[in-house]
């Protein structure tokens, strides 16, 4: 089912798009203290790409309150800029899942395609199996999943259960739109408990 996955350049657009809505969404909520959002986007470069993007895809859509005194910032999620990490969201989930996956010859071609590191596929493993179940968006999210998704392999039953359920395309936007909101500055901070 993997390589029904959009070809680069059409994956990108793609989320483009994606992150578009989401943005679009931000933007009608408008800012807390009921003033209005205007575009304050900032630079951000996505790796886990081969293609040259050109200057506005690297842009990292954001807000900023139009009125005097408060001017606070607003992200929306994203489904290109996973969090604190600089690769595509997309690259980051479907990589993961497939080393977890039956096929490692396919992760070979994928860390090739995408330039990704053995070391860099490792630090996500370890962000699958230990930081992304702690987080409070999990800890809310897996009473979704019946059967309950295996920690373990969590990116893979995550995909897997989105693609199944779904036509690629739009079973991964699916996905991504769900994962979206560990995007958000912050957001990934997880709940130390005493
Ligand atoms: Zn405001």
């Amino acid at each position: 089912m993997y390589h029904e996955l959009p070809r680069t350049a059409r994956l990108w657009s793609f989320l483009r798009a994606v992150d578009q809505e989401l943005a679009e969404e931000t933007r009608k909520g408008g800012c807390p203290c009921g003033g209005r959002l205007h575009s304050a986007n900032y630079p951000r470069k996505p790796r886990g790409t081969p293609i040259q993007l050109p200057e506005e895809e690297c842009l990292r859509l954001s807000f900023c309150c139009d009125r005097d005194g408060c001017r606070k910032r607003s992200t929306p999620p994203s489904v290109r800029f996973l969090g604190p990490k600089v690769y595509l969201g997309a690259i980051v989930i479907l990589i993961s899942a497939m080393r977890q996956g039956p096929s490692p010859r396919r992760v070979r071609e994928l860390s090739r395609r995408f330039g990704a590191h053995r070391r860099t596929i490792a630090r996500w493993q370890v962000f699958w199996r230990e930081h992304f179940p702690q987080t409070p968006f999990w800890k809310i999210k897996r009473a979704d999943f019946v059967p309950v998704v295996e920690i373990g392999s969590l990116a893979y039953s995550l995909v897997d259960t989105f693609l199944l359920r779904h036509r690629t395309c739009r079973g991964w936007s699916l996905l991504l739109r769900f994962l979206s909101p560990i995007t958000v500055p912050g957001a990934l901070q997880i709940e130390v408990s005493r």
